[in-house]
């Protein structure tokens, strides 16, 4: 059986983007393979945040997990930090990444543009996640289309260390979406939606109430062209608005483009709406049930005691093939 990995910054509550360019996978891939999804906690230490809210963040997007329907009998469900190995491998894995190649990725470069105080973590970024993947010895990656290039980092540290260190490593790949890998800013439909965008027209959370959903989404930038067509290039807003709602629905997007001919944004958009609240109601139904019941402490307990077992191993081979007593 396939070994799948992923994780989610417990930085904000998860958005379209998030739920549409991974998230959403998850819940499927968890009947298929041999699922492990985690709150990576670690990562969402690389940006200044409270540890007060960090800490209530971390259980949100736990409860979250289960609430888009994430099983803990199906897949293993843990926080980062409650498994020590992903620091620990870290470590060893920043002693083979080179500096050269840390310095070319692109989430680094737009994360530390204009901060004068940036940490060193945010930095080896990119190491902790490759130590995530590969500690569990994952074979696929769901993830965002923005998360390529540390996937294809992971690819060569794991290439390189089994070649100077011997086997230890599977060699991961990504799972990119076809459609939806990529949802762009509501406010900005030329940069991706972000949990950290600055306004919150950027994005539609999995907790919006029907009103703000209403609101952003009337808001979203268009053109002035008035006609209901998929085209990236010259027509970015809507043709996020056409994706958003193709996967939402499970309707190809030519088909959207035939249902609306003739149509203008202001029935789309009032179509999105609904389908949007109505997509997200039962989401958040279970997550207000799950946040604050005991289960969801055992069930994070457990996952993380599963897989510190499958973790734990790799971090011995790890250890073993550099020499480390
Ligand atoms: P932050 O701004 O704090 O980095 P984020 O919105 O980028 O938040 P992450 O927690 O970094 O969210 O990413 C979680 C997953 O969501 C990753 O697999 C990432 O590739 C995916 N993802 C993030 N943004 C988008 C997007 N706009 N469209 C599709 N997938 C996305
Ligand atoms: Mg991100």
């Amino acid at each position: 059986m396939e070994r799948v990995l992923s994780g989610v910054q417990p930085t904000g509550v998860p958005h379209l983007g998030n739920y549409l360019g991974a998230m959403k996978q998850f819940v499927q891939l968890q009947d298929k393979a041999d699922c492990y999804f985690c709150v990576v906690n670690l990562h969402a230490l690389t940006l200044p945040r409270d540890p007060a809210m960090l800490r209530e963040n971390t259980l949100d997007l736990a409860a979250m997990y289960l609430a888009i329907g994430l099983d803990p009998n199906k897949a293993t469900l843990f926080v980062q930090s409650q498994v020590r190995a992903h620091s620990e491998a870290s470590w060893l894995l920043q002693c083979v990444a080179r500096i050269g190649e840390l310095n070319r990725m692109v989430q680094y470069k737009e994360k530390s543009k204009g901060s004068e105080s940036v940490v060193a973590g945010l930095y080896t970024y990119p190491v902790l996640m490759a130590a995530d993947i590969l500690i569990y010895q994952a074979d696929l990656v769901p993830v965002g289309e923005d998360q390529k290039q540390h996937l294809e980092l992971t690819r060569l540290l794991a290439e390189r260390f089994n070649r100077d260190y011997g086997e230890v490593f599977t060699i991961p790949e990504p799972m990119i979406g076809q459609v939806g890998a990529r949802i762009m800013g509501l406010d900005n439909p030329e940069k991706k939606m972000s949990k950290s965008a600055e306004s919150e027209f950027n994005y539609i959370t999995l907790l919006d109430d029907p009103k703000k959903i209403e609101k952003k989404l009337k808001r979203a930038v268009t053109d002035s062209e008035n006609v209901i067509r998929f085209d990236p290039e010259t027509k970015p807003g809507v043709s996020n608005l056409l994706v958003i709602y193709s996967l939402l629905t499970d309707t190809p997007v030519s088909e959207l483009e035939k249902r609306y001919q003739g149509a203008g944004y202001g029935q789309l958009k009032k179509d999105l709406v609904e389908i949007t609240i109505d997509h997200l109601a039962p989401i958040q139904q279970k997550y207000h049930e799950i946040r604050r019941s005991q289960e969801l402490i055992s069930i994070l307990k457990e996952g993380a005691e599963r897989a510190a077992q499958t973790a734990d191993d790799t971090l011995r081979k790890m250890q073993e093939a550099m020499g480390l007593l």
